[in-house]
């Protein structure tokens, strides 16, 4: 069953902005596709619950992509999410784990120098790229860096994630609080507040199957909840969709499969699907080529 959810609430008098989602099924279903060790699964299910938290800030059919290379072992990762809660996503290397003695080393897992490049698609004639720096390696930091320099919002992002010893990811999750333009200092106060409870991220989303509970904790009865939807690891690629990418191919390359292979086999970058092209249907495509 999927229980992942995202809420998105105003909270302090309507003066901060708050995003929760638990993602653990989109992380679980990513780990299986791809054959992620632990603190690959670790490191995509976050920056998949960034994605989430950063769609449900776009609207309609509004989607982003992040990209992140950190020069680490895991190379780069790829997230692309919507409005509508789906995210899909892929790591460049997938056996990888590294652990420290607070447990998954997410840090030496990206590594820490590179850039984050965050691309929105706003239906417009172009896209929107916006590149940081990585500043540490530590996803929930160089995000909030993220928002401050690229978004001029100061905010606060948590991330966590938890992996048990059969690999399987128990939880995954984040939290975004964002300072809406009103805020006063007394918000931000109140928001340090709550700092130790809001670092504890992975325990928080294991013990709230209810995310309102999490609001309350935080804000007591201080918040209106403006969303709460359901999100899913989702990809749209089809074989038809690859097929259209093979009929880009130079005509040689097509025949070389034909006459070689006997035939091509596309894998999609996102989810691992994989798509099989007979010998007839690659001569179909290479003849509307002529
Ligand atoms: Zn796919």
């Amino acid at each position: 069953m999927n229980n992942d959810i995202l809420i998105k609430a105003l909270a302090l008098g309507e003066r901060v902005r708050v995003y929760i989602v638990r993602n653990t099924e989109c992380s679980n279903e990513a780990r299986i596709s791809h054959d992620l060790w632990p603190s690959a699964a670790s490191v995509l299910g976050k920056v998949m619950a960034i994605g989430l938290m950063m769609g449900a800030m776009l609207k309609g059919d509004e989607a982003l992509t992040i990209k992140i290379d950190g020069n680490g072992p895991i190379g780069t990762v790829c997230v692309d999410s919507n409005a509508k809660g789906e995210v899909r996503g892929y790591t460049e290397r997938s056996h990888v784990n590294f652990t420290n003695k607070y447990g998954l080393d997410d840090v030496t897992t990206l590594g820490y120098n590179g850039y984050i490049d965050v691309i929105k698609d706003l239906k417009l004639k172009d896209l929107f790229t916006s590149t940081i720096p990585i500043q540490t390696g530590d996803l929930a930091k160089d995000f909030t860096y993220y928002f401050s320099i690229s978004e001029q919002t100061p905010s606060v992002v948590t991330l966590g994630s938890k992996v048990d010893t059969d690999n399987k990811v128990m939880v995954c999750g984040g939290i975004i609080i964002q300072l809406l333009p009103n805020a006063q200092e007394s918000d931000i106060t109140y928001i340090e507040s709550k700092l130790d409870i809001l670092s504890k991220t992975s325990n928080l989303l294991l013990e709230n199957s209810d995310l309102e509970e999490i609001l309350k904790l935080i804000f007591d009865k201080d918040y209106i909840i403006l969303d709460k939807m359901n999100v899913k690891f989702y990809c749209p690629c089809s074989k038809e969709h690859f097929k259209e990418g093979l009929a880009t191919l130079p005509k040689n390359d097509l025949q070389e499969m034909i006459d070689k292979d006997g035939g091509a086999e596309v894998v999609c970058h996102y989810c691992a699907k994989r798509y099989n092209y007979t010998k007839e249907e690659l001569e179909e495509i290479l003849k509307r080529r002529k």
